[in-house]
């Protein structure tokens, strides 16, 4: 291995940060045992404090991070964002995401809010959790401020590390096919459907794909019928991913988020545009 994860800076287009009590609440969700529920179990890694999270980040050379939350019942999403929005006050370095819940009454104002009072980056929609489908007629207001805006649709539509009736890629393009020139982010590559995920690259030109959880040497997303994409691939397509960790939710070390990476051992050129340069021509950052 030619490089080690000290050799580059990074922008983490997938990390979360919640107001704290929410953030124990998906700690202890994660970590629950289950034995019908495959991801539980999972012991996180960083059960910190916000300052001690934004502290590790830039240990690990981490520049800009996302600030990804979501809401999981009707009115919260505004308190969340107002928390989001304090929280982009005191580190500088956050690239700031909104969540929005389907029904409710003023997410049209608190959306128009925080894009052009407190200038969030986009928003954050996880089905997996939220359940609703992502072509659902309540977000359409959404989704055209967010085209309007020239804001970012940051999404987990993939169907690891389970499934339901929300995700994968059958849902996701009956949204694209309405919204083709949308700034999308998918979390995971698409995971498990890698390959239908980097096919639509090729026609969808502001459709990116984060590497969160793909590439850990442990392999967290077991491959199933589906292979992760090869480094033939990722060096193809090495304009339109963009390095993420889901971080703090990780059950491993945050060095492990770049390893399986950097093992491939290819250019330089390809690591600085994955881990830094995509994100910072597509967010404008200086
Ligand atoms: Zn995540």
């Amino acid at each position: 291995m030619t490089f080690s994860h000290y050799d580059f800076e990074y922008i983490d287009v997938h990390c979360h940060f919640f107001p704290s009590q929410i953030f124990k609440a998906i700690w202890e969700f994660f970590e629950r045992r289950d034995d019908e529920d495959k991801i539980s179990g999972w012991q996180i890694t960083y059960k910190l404090a916000t300052n001690e999270l934004v502290n590790l980040l830039k240990e690990k050379n981490v520049k800009f991070y996302t600030s990804y939350n979501y809401a999981h019942k009707k009115n919260i999403a505004d308190y969340i964002n107002e928390w989001t929005y304090e929280f982009k006050k005191n580190h500088a370095n956050a690239l700031p995401f909104g969540s929005v819940w389907p029904d409710d009454n003023d997410r049209i104002e608190y959306i128009t809010k925080i894009f052009d009072e407190y200038n969030f980056f986009g928003i954050k929609i996880q089905p997996l959790v939220q359940k609703f489908h992502l072509d659902d007629k309540r977000m359409y207001k959404i989704y055209d401020l967010i085209i309007d805006r020239g804001k970012w649709l940051a999404v987990h539509i993939g169907t690891a590390p389970y499934r339901n009736e929300y995700v994968g890629y059958k849902n996701f393009v009956n949204f694209l096919t309405r919204y083709p020139n949308m700034n999308i982010i998918v979390a995971h590559m698409g995971a498990f459907e890698y390959k239908k995920f980097i096919n639509l690259l090729d026609q969808h030109e502001n459709l990116y794909l984060d590497t969160a959880m793909i590439y850990i040497p442990n392999n967290i997303f077991p491959e199933r019928e589906t292979k992760r994409p090869k480094p033939e691939t990722l060096l193809s397509y090495q304009d339109r991913i963009l390095f993420g960790s889901d971080f703090p939710n990780i059950p491993y070390e945050y060095k492990n988020s770049t390893k399986g990476l950097l093992n491939f051992d290819l250019p330089r050129k390809f690591y600085e545009n994955i881990f830094y340069h995509n994100a910072k021509r597509i967010f404008n950052l200086s």
